[in-house]
């Protein structure tokens, strides 16, 4: 049997066990997956023995996905332009790092695409998750300008400066969470997306942006939470007419590509889709 799993802290509550099961229960695999607590100071360790254990692939997630590319033998291009790894696998004993939210937020808002070149586009967080999805808008998007919107102003600054270093002809922009500044933001993006963690459970009415601020029917607003699957940043644009993106569309497709690089298969999305909203629907009744 080859052996999976998720690597993070806290890292209990994970649906990935429950998507790639599901996945290898449906195309009839011989593998299993399971989460595994790692705290910060017992990542070295702890990928030694999955290794050593003959672990094929890991996932990983806060607060490891920067970290870990010190322990790897080889990490993808695309990975170490975003600086974060979320899915290893060992090939012949040696553990190749790479980045699949990219791709899961690029397939999320694939739809999209003709509306967005050319157009500006607000990010609002400047973690580790945004930093795949900037790399992604800059590199595959083309839109005229990203403005990166976060509460801490260093880490948005940081953001912008990865972004520059990319060598774009985007126009980055800063800005705060509060004030004129973040309306005017909203006002001019084609695109409204949320990487912060606002709004997931159990705080599920926190908004990442203040009140007053409204959406329009020709934008398009994504929210990277998919605990609860509809937030209320998305029913709120959903409210203004706007088209609205579910995170839960970035996690199957992130997984999906994990799944992928471990298989060699693709995964069966819509076996795996009914099983998850099941899940999550379970979780906010
Ligand atoms: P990080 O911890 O790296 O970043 C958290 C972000 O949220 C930062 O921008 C932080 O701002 C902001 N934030 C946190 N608390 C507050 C607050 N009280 N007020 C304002 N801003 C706040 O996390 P990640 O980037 O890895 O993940 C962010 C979210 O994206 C999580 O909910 C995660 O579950 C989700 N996610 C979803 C994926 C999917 O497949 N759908 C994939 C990856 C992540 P500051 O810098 O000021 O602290």
């Amino acid at each position: 049997m080859k052996q999976y799993g998720v690597i993070g802290h806290p890292v209990a509550h994970s649906l990935s066990p429950l998507m790639h099961n599901t996945a290898f229960a449906a195309l009839g695999l011989d593998c299993k997956y399971e989460a595994y607590d790692v705290r910060f100071e017992a990542l070295r360790n702890a990928i030694l023995e999955f290794k050593d254990r003959g672990f094929a692939g890991l996932n990983v997630t806060l607060p490891h996905k920067e970290r870990i590319i010190g322990f790897l033998d080889v990490v993808a291009a695309e990975a170490k332009a975003i600086g974060a790894v979320n899915t290893i696998v060992d090939h012949d004993s040696r553990l190749v790092g790479y980045n699949t939210d990219a791709e899961g937020f690029s397939r999320s808002v694939e739809s999209q695409r003709s509306h967005l070149a050319g157009t500006t586009i607000l990010l609002i967080g400047a973690g580790g998750a945004a930093r795949a999805v900037a790399y992604v808008l800059l590199a595959d998007f083309s839109p005229s300008q990203l403005i990166i919107a976060n509460r801490s102003q260093q880490r948005a600054e940081d953001l912008a400066a990865r972004c520059e270093a990319l060598g774009t002809d985007t126009r980055l922009e800063v800005a705060g969470l509060a004030g004129w500044e973040i309306r005017r933001a909203v006002e001019i993006s084609s695109l409204i997306v949320n990487s912060t963690s606002l709004g997931m459970a159990p705080e599920v009415d926190r908004l990442p942006l203040m009140e007053g601020v409204t959406f329009r029917y020709d934008q398009t607003v994504m929210d990277l939470v998919y605990t609860p699957m509809e937030t209320a940043f998305l029913r709120k644009a959903a409210s203004a007419g706007a088209r609205t993106i579910s995170g839960l569309e970035m996690f199957l497709y992130q997984g999906a590509r994990s799944f992928e690089l471990w298989t060699g298969q693709p995964m069966p999305i819509e076996k795996v889709r009914p099983v998850i909203e099941n899940e999550l629907r379970k979780q906010s009744s």
